[in-house]
């Protein structure tokens, strides 16, 4: 039996995307529009195709205004920078994602830096880097996973972050990064951890709060978290799962759940931790972004 408390990541992105759902509802009522996301895939990459349906069923769950332009692996990459500048100009459309890794013809930083800032909800354009780092995060849209990281920490903690001591494992610029500058944002004292780290076990065994952004399976063993941690695993690993037969996977994170549960306070399950609050934060960045653009105060 695991001590640690499951941080239940499907429950609490279900109620962020309900409560969204009613500030969309009190944003149509005060001004007649619906915040808009646009999602663009160009190709087809299966998991894609998963994850754009995904955001446009939730985007109308959500009462969004929902367009997804859907390209073909050998669209020009003049063709998606086109699409871009329009979706730019389109009043109606708040937020544009366009869905990573893009075909490998086309320059992915060229595509993102064209999207504007202010509709940039995957907050990966060097603008919304610069002002999360430079602690405007009022004005900045922060990427999905840490933000998504940030609210279950927030909710299963309950008290100040400040003053506790965060290993983030990963420096990745879409979700290592800006976790760590998140963290440092409430005051917590922050280690980033990476491939060339000392000693990780002695490192994440400092850690108040651990999040592991790896991609390595069940890397972060259990006798490395100190007791009472709160652990935030962001990693998604499929791997073989022979007892289910030949050929049969299931999904693991970067943390041994089992032996970590034993010894953390509370841990993110995967599935079902991080993953559903990427998607409940993507609708948070839209309704935010469209009221920015609209020029409407922000909520209490
Ligand atoms: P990247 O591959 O971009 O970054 C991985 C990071 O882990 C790098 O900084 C790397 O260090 C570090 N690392 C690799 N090996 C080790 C090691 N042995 N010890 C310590 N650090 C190591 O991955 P992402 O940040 O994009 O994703 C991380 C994980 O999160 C993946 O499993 C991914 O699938 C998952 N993910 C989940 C999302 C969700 O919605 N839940 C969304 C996005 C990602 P270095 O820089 O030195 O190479």
């Amino acid at each position: 039996m695991s001590k640690a408390n499951l941080i239940d990541g499907k429950a609490i992105a279900a109620s962020v995307r309900s409560e969204i759902s009613a500030r969309a509802a009190r944003l149509l009522a005060e001004t007649g529009k619906r915040p808009g996301l646009a999602v663009v895939l160009a190709g087809e990459d299966p998991a894609s195709q998963v994850y754009v349906r995904n955001k446009g069923l939730a985007a109308e769950a959500c009462g969004f205004h929902s367009v997804k332009h859907t390209l073909p692996a050998d669209t020009s990459e003049a063709s998606l920078l086109a699409l871009v500048e329009q979706l730019n100009e389109d009043d109606t459309i708040h937020g544009i994602l366009v869905q990573l890794p893009l075909p490998g013809h086309i320059d992915e930083t060229k595509v993102l830096r064209l999207i504007r800032p202010e509709k940039d909800v995957d907050g990966f354009h060097p603008v919304n880097v610069g002002l999360l780092a430079t602690g405007a995060r009022d004005t900045a849209l922060v990427p999905c996973t840490p933000a998504g990281s940030l609210v279950l920490l927030k909710r299963t903690l309950q008290t100040p972050l400040a003053g506790l001591n965060a290993v983030v494992i990963g420096r990745s610029n879409i979700v290592g990064k800006p976790m760590a500058a998140l963290l440092l944002a409430e005051s917590c004292t922050v280690t980033i951890a990476h491939s060339r780290t000392k000693d990780l076990p002695e490192v994440v065994r400092s850690a108040d709060i651990v999040v592991a952004a790896v991609g390595r399976p069940e890397m972060v063993r259990g006798s490395w978290i100190k007791p009472g941690a709160t652990v935030i695993d962001v990693g998604i690993n499929r791997v073989p799962n022979p007892a289910k037969g030949e050929g049969a996977t299931k999904l693991v994170g970067d943390v041994a759940f089992a032996e970590a549960a034993e010894v953390a306070g509370a841990i993110t399950p995967v599935p079902g931790g991080v993953g559903p609050m990427t998607i409940a934060m993507l609708m948070a960045n839209t309704l935010t972004a469209a009221r920015r653009q609209l020029g409407v105060a922000p909520e209490p």
